[in-house]
């Protein structure tokens, strides 16, 4: 086993500014906490794992760390997003930080809109227990007849039927859906709407509603996983849903789950830089000490170093574009910050798949195990070039901008 593989080495890169004191209290609290779970998860899964995980949660809640992206009047930390930012990336370096600290996806986009689209019942029920980590959310938007990385496209209806309405559909990949107590579900509610983007609605629906089917958990990279680390076939057969279950307006789905996708790709790249530092740091452990002879460290072969300097580059400006974006997105609104969060969705996905393969490469064969987490990330975190927008999305959407400013005309799409 690595000597590393089993400790949490201090981030001896060119280093950078944690930025916060909240940072810095997450990291150091991880730190103490994080190496027995995380040997935990990965010995015996998510769902053994689960009471220790629990465990860990009310100490986080009793080192007053709870929830920092959450306002404080929903008993979070209050931080806006750029702290929660760098927040992100010390609970990213971890497998289960954002779980443990009360912000995890898919919950942490379905409070924030319950936060500024719910009405004051709905925030009663459904965001109160959600907030105080007490219930599960999933978020049930993709459907596997109809390409996901166009969403106006759906199946599932929702056809109103007195003071409720009837959802009928099959989605997948609802992540978390084992364990939720609610669904945020996107139907078909106005399928007579002009314009496509203007059709769906999104509804919470209980998940324990009757027609709700999870039908199974889908393998992800051979790895079913379990609770809140799965991803589901969901059926929805005539499920009734009353009316003032409806988030937001009639139509408004897809505006809203644009919405809840600006502050959750932030989320996600800060996460990802996360998992890149520790991908980092286990990979300039292994170099430095792993010999191929007596008094041959791994770390004197150029390739080596090459790809030491490389990640040390690309994490660190990745970094910077990140944090450039969240500040965006705080000062002037996300529609302002649009190149920004698309730019960073493809190309912090894109670091993190090189970072973490240069740093499994360095661990040759024990980086095939599961003995540290790089195995782990690399099988489930390639969906990060996929989910939230494939990177082609992006790339199309933001260079198509960039060229309708130089005098292209608009397309179809
Ligand atoms: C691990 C994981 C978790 C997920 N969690 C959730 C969840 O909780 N809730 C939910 O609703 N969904 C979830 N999803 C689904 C995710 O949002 C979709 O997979 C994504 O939107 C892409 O849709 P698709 O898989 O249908 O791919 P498709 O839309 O079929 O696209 C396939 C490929 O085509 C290419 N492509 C697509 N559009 C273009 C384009 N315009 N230009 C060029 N190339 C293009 C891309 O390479 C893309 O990867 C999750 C997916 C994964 C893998």
């Amino acid at each position: 086993m690595s000597a590393h593989a089993d400790s949490t080495p201090p981030s001896v890169g060119t280093g950078h500014p944690h930025g916060s004191d909240a940072a810095e209290r997450v990291r150091a609290f991880l730190d103490a906490h994080g190496p027995a779970l995380e040997r935990c998860v990965l010995a015996e899964g998510w769902t053994a794992a689960e009471p220790a995980l629990d465990d860990l949660r009310a100490r986080v809640r009793a080192a007053g760390l709870w929830a920092p992206a959450l306002p404080r009047e929903w008993g979070g930390m209050g931080l806006s997003l750029p702290a929660f930012a760098r927040v992100s990336e010390e609970l990213g370096r971890w497998l289960f930080g954002h779980y443990v600290f009360g912000v995890p996806a898919p919950d942490m986009g379905n409070m924030e809109l319950l936060l500024s689209h719910g009405t004051d019942a709905q925030r009663e029920r459904w965001l109160r227990p959600l907030a105080a980590g007490q219930i599960r959310s999933c978020f049930a938007m993709t459907e596997p007849e109809h390409a996901g990385s166009n969403p106006v496209v759906l199946s599932t209806t929702a056809v109103r039927a007195g003071d409720d309405y009837v959802l009928r559909g099959h989605k997948w990949f609802t992540t978390a859906a084992e364990g939720a107590s609610f669904a945020i579900a996107m139907a078909v509610t106005n399928p007579d709407a002009p314009r496509p983007h203007e059709r769906a609605s999104m509804l919470l629906v209980p998940m324990d509603a009757p027609g709700v089917e999870i039908v199974r958990n889908l393998p992800v990279m051979g790895d079913a996983g379990g609770g809140w680390a799965s991803h589901a076939e969901v059926r929805f057969h005539d499920v009734r849903v009353p009316a003032e279950n409806r988030l937001g307006a009639e139509g408004a789905g897809f505006a809203l789950a644009q919405e809840r996708l600006g502050p959750g790709r932030i989320h996600h790249c800060m996460r990802w830089i996360g998992i890149c530092e520790r991908a980092f740091d286990l990979m300039c452990g292994r170099a430095a000490t792993r010999e191929l002879a007596p008094g041959e460290p791994l770390g004197r072969q150029q390739a080596v170093q090459f790809w030491v300097a490389e990640s040390r580059a690309e994490i660190d400006a990745a970094r910077l574009l990140v944090l450039r974006a969240a500040e965006r997105i705080e000062a002037e609104g996300q529609h302002a910050a649009r190149d920004e969060v698309s730019a960073i969705k493809f190309h912090v996905a894109g670091v993190l798949q090189r970072v973490l393969d240069r740093a499994l490469q360095v661990h040759g064969a024990l980086g095939m195990t599961y003995e540290t987490p790089l195995a782990f990330w690399y099988a489930h975190e390639r969906a990060a070039r996929i989910y939230d927008g494939p990177d082609e999305v992006h790339k199309a959407a933001l260079g198509s901008r960039i060229l309708q400013r130089y005098g292209m005309p608009r397309g179809r799409r």
